[in-house]
């Protein structure tokens, strides 16, 4: 530790308060820190000042406390020591695309009537970029291909592909790796309600088998750990957007559009209007600038910039600001439980219909 010069974070390190504890989130190692609130105040007000001069503020009653913190922030390579820490500005947190629509959702079953390729093309001239198609019942390996050979064939913008596929006679490890890998656009292929677990890296896509039946939208909204993005594009939409339907569309799998399947407002049918129509419309993007910070329980988290969010499935259905039903974190004991055994969730998980998927 320099001692005479001053101190500054890299900023890529951004400090998060929650109401018990604070993280920094390293946005270019993707990684995330849990500190105390006390090391979260110090940072905030003192950053700039030397150590001796921080340990001062403190009338150098804290003298040991303050130098395990900067001992412990040299560790995770998250501060540095300068004579000149205004020349490191922060980074920039504004969020924007170049496009109206990102990603889409597109729900199917064994009644779906609707064209998928019919929305691919509209998807393709609202220029969005990732898709993902989840088929909920079982489908002829002929439908996939035709499907996937069209935006292979086409000079398509959609970049990434996300396929979910009820487990069949033919999805077997040998036949999906060689379909998912002769279309470079799948990023991911998951094989629901599977007799066994396994998931199989292809370099830069992913094959995986699930036992979970995935055989309706009731699926979606999970909130976990696992799901956490650690990267500036995440915390940058989540400081100023929804981390879920910002520039997103769906169409269900009755052709209904909608922000997302589980949404109970639609906005017409894929066979009556189109997409553009529908996303250019001031009331479908109301709900993108619903931001964690303005969630209940959610704006005292400290994971709200690195955590998905979901409004479909939320604790009181009349507000939509109220948290994700399917959280079971409480960032005020920094504790996790089950979010489904939560007996003050029980009533709104009936009335979502929750129950038959837990
Ligand atoms: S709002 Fe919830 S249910 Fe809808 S796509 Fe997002 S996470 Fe899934
Ligand atoms: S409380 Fe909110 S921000 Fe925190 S983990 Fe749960 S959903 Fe995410």
């Amino acid at each position: 530790m320099i001692l005479t010069k001053k101190t500054a974070l890299y900023s890529n390190c951004i400090l998060v308060k929650g109401a018990s504890r604070s993280v920094i989130c390293d946005l270019q190692l993707q990684q995330m820190h849990y500190i105390p609130n006390s090391l979260y105040e110090l940072l905030e007000n003192h950053l700039g000042k030397t150590v001796e001069d921080i340990k001062k503020a403190y009338n150098n009653k804290y003298d040991d406390i303050i130098d395990s913190y900067f001992q412990f922030l040299e560790e995770k390579d998250c501060v540095f020591f300068t004579e000149h820490p205004e020349r490191f500005p922060k980074l920039n947190m504004d969020w924007d695309y170049p496009h109206e629509i990102s990603n889409a959702i597109i729900d199917y079953h064994s009644k779906s009537s609707y064209d998928i390729i019919n929305v691919l093309n509209q998807l393709d001239e609202l220029k969005c970029k990732s898709i993902q198609i989840r088929f909920f019942s079982k489908i002829e390996k002929e439908k996939l291909t035709s499907i996937l050979s069209y935006l292979k064939e086409k000079e398509s913008i959609i970049a990434s592909v996300e396929v979910y596929l009820e487990v069949s006679e033919w999805t077997n490890k040998d036949r999906l790796i060689d379909i998912i890998s002769s279309y470079p656009r799948v990023n991911q292929c998951v094989v629901h309600s599977s007799t066994f677990e396994d998931i199989i890296d292809l370099g830069n896509k992913y094959l995986i088998y699930t036992k979970q039946k995935v055989n309706s939208e009731l699926h979606c909204g999970i909130i976990s750990p696992k799901y956490f993005s650690i990267n500036l594009k995440t915390f940058t939409e989540s400081k100023n957007y929804n981390s879920c339907l910002n520039r997103k569309v769906s169409v269900d799998k009755e052709g209904l559009i909608k922000n997302c399947p589980s949404m109970t407002n639609d906005y017409g049918s894929i066979k009556n209007t189109t997409l553009k129509k529908v996303v250019e419309s001031e009331k479908f993007r109301q709900i993108w600038s619903i931001k964690k910070d303005q969630i209940s329980i959610c704006k005292d988290c400290e994971f709200r910039y690195v955590c998905t969010d979901c409004r479909a499935y939320i604790e009181d259905s009349k507000d939509n600001f109220s948290k994700p039903i399917k959280c079971g974190y409480n960032p005020y004991t920094n504790k996790w439980e089950k979010w489904s055994e939560n007996q003050l969730k029980k009533v709104a998980i009936e009335n979502y219909g929750l129950t038959e998927i837990i």
